[in-house]
């Protein structure tokens, strides 16, 4: 949490007693859950003013905190002088980690996981322990907030009714560019997260496969330099061209423009056939005729039946 916005000290540790005051009602109910469980707390993407007072209950209340980077949450535990018990959870060492904490849980000890930042589990570690919970009847509880994804692609401006989330692509080029080949028909728009030293080298390879779509570099979310870059590919591609990009982002990549209009809006809405559309989508994610069809219609707005009705009529035709 490199620049972050803080609260100031003394007046907002008051502000945020007297409102866990108010929360005690559902503190109660909360601790309903006196045996052993997970809660899977989310944390600031960089403004601490992010946190929940659910949040703050619950690391206050736990019995020990597992996080990614102990002296990470150290600052933000030290921030809400909140003291506890920290073990760490990473990527590295949940193997052996993740069992150890369920037999804590068994005995009773109400564990809270956080990453570094964001929503654990979410490119994240932490399947590992939830799923090792559930399948020994651990109540695993999520303590929604702060998320990346959520906050880019809320404020992006691109299609958001549905989309497509990738997490991080593989840093080998060989491998990247298969990844985004495997999407490229995706109707929806995807969203993915990306380290600054390859932002560049991404955008070079989204341009060449998926085409000069619309774009959304998100960047510094919350932070004092949060900022939105709104173009075409070519055009993010030019903003940095001179200038290395920097800090945290994530990227939104618009759908294919005849996916992102639906039928009716479309100007010369037969511009590619439903039986072309159709054989494009098994080609490019080898799928049966009968999903690319599904697809298809979802991307046209109509439903399958009537998409099936037009495929006969073109076949016919
Ligand atoms: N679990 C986290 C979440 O829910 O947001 C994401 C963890 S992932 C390891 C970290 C990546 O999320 C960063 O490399 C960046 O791509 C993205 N990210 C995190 N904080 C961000 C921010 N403040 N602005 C933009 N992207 C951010």
């Amino acid at each position: 949490m490199g620049h972050t916005r803080s609260v100031g000290e003394p007046a907002t540790s008051r502000v945020i007693d007297c409102l866990l005051d108010c929360t005690k009602g559902n503190a109660l109910r909360e601790s309903e859950h006196s045996g052993g469980c997970l809660y899977l707390v989310a944390t600031p993407i960089g403004n601490l003013e992010d946190i929940s007072l659910r949040a703050l209950r619950i690391l206050k209340e736990a019995d020990l905190i597992a996080c990614e980077d102990t002296r990470q949450t150290l600052k933000l535990l030290s921030h809400f002088q909140i003291r506890k018990p920290l073990e760490s959870y990473h990527e590295h060492n949940e193997m052996t980690r993740a069992p150890e904490l369920i037999v804590r849980m068994e005995e009773g000890a109400r564990v809270a996981l956080v990453s570094d930042a964001g929503t654990p589990v979410i490119s994240d570690p932490g399947h590992r322990l939830v799923s090792l919970c559930l399948r020994h009847k651990i109540p695993v509880i999520p303590i929604p907030g702060p998320s990346a994804i959520v906050a880019a692609l809320a404020a992006c401006g691109l299609p958001s009714e549905e989309f497509t989330f990738l997490g991080f692509l593989p840093a080998r080029p060989t491998e990247r560019r298969r990844r985004l080949q495997k999407i490229a028909s995706e109707p929806r728009s995807i969203v993915l997260y990306e380290a600054p030293h390859r932002l560049r080298a991404t955008l070079r390879d989204a341009l060449e496969i998926l085409g000069d779509r619309q774009a959304v570099v998100a960047r510094e979310l919350t932070k004092i330099h949060e900022e939105f870059l709104r173009g075409r590919i070519a055009d993010l591609m030019r903003a940095f061209e001179e200038n290395e990009p920097r800090g945290e982002i994530t990227l939104l990549i618009g759908p294919p423009e005849e996916a992102a209009q639906s039928a009716s809006q479309r100007p010369g809405a037969q511009a590619v056939s439903l039986t072309d559309r159709v054989a494009q989508i098994v080609a490019a994610q080898n799928v049966d005729r009968k999903s690319a069809l599904k697809q298809a219609a979802r991307e046209l707005g109509i439903a399958r039946r009537e998409a099936y009705k037009r495929l006969l009529n073109e076949e016919n035709s």
